[in-house]
């Protein structure tokens, strides 16, 4: 896969899917633009990567931010082609009825409206420009309720029809929506599922976690004409056939 002279913006590229997102891009020829709000950790990874990276502190749950960041890529690389929105949290893990009222709502304004902002500023620029790829980084819990997980599960339904949304509106307009379900993925992230105990998720070995850079390599994939049959929808990682097409197995 070629993405020389294609310019890719990644949400939440400090770690994880993320940091392995923007190096996977970079190595096929994109240039990235990181943001995360761990400034010290998006620039040591746009050093590593070259001059064809760009850090960009940013917050997903402020809209400023994250329109700041696809003007960045506009004024450094002259357009946006794709973006990734993988920026999410999943802690506070708590019971609902126990729940911190405003901490379970930081985690809709990261996961849920954290992904509109991205839409939101991402979408003009594509649309003005013939076409783009947008992926959401979804996830089992948009479809399945799990205990301790009621701000996590209701984030991801909600980006899941975000991206629906957002196709209906795009597609005509060269937009290519979708969201990519990794399945579970040895980050951050399932540390801190393991540590709260609570829901079979947190009962899994760390052998059951793909590593990060599969879902990195699928989304590549997903830029790609091969995968036009999903535009619209979301795709999983634990399907065989997709992990096949991927070049994972
Ligand atoms: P991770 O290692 O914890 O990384 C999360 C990333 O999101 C970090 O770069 C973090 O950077 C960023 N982030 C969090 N809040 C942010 C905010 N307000 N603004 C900007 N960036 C923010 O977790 P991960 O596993 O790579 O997760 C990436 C995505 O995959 C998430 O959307 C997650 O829900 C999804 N996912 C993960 C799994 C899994 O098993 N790991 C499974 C399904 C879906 P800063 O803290 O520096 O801001």
């Amino acid at each position: 896969m070629d993405f020389s002279g294609k310019t890719v913006l990644v949400t939440g590229a400090s770690r994880g899917i993320g940091a392995s997102t923007a190096r996977q891009f970079a190595s096929a020829g994109a240039n990235v633009v990181l943001t995360a709000r761990s400034e010290s950790a998006i620039k040591e990874l746009a050093a590593e990567i070259g001059q064809n990276a760009r850090a960009v502190p940013c917050d997903v749950s402020r809209y400023d931010d994250i329109s700041n960041a696809v003007q960045v890529a506009c004024d450094s690389f002259g357009g946006l082609d794709v973006l990734i929105g993988n920026a999410g949290v999943i802690e506070p893990i708590s019971h609902l009825q126990s729940a911190d009222p405003d901490a379970w709502g930081q985690v809709i304004d990261i996961n849920l409206k954290g992904v509109f902002y991205g839409m939101r500023a991402a979408m003009p620029v594509m649309t003005e420009a013939g076409g783009g790829t947008i992926i959401t980084i979804s996830s089992g819990a948009a479809s399945s309720a799990l205990e301790g997980w009621s701000h996590y599960c209701t984030s991801k339904a909600g980006a899941a029809m975000l991206t629906r949304c957002a196709d209906k509106e795009g597609r005509a307009s060269g937009l290519r929506v979708m969201g990519l379900s990794p399945g579970t993925v040895a980050t951050e992230m399932q540390h801190e599922i393991k540590a709260s105990g609570i829901n079979p998720v947190s009962q899994l070995d760390w052998s059951d976690h793909i590593p990060p850079d599969w879902p990195a390599r699928a989304l590549m994939w997903m830029c790609t004409k091969d995968a036009d049959e999903f535009v619209g929808e979301e795709i999983s990682l634990r399907n065989e056939d997709i992990r096949k097409r991927v070049g994972l197995i």
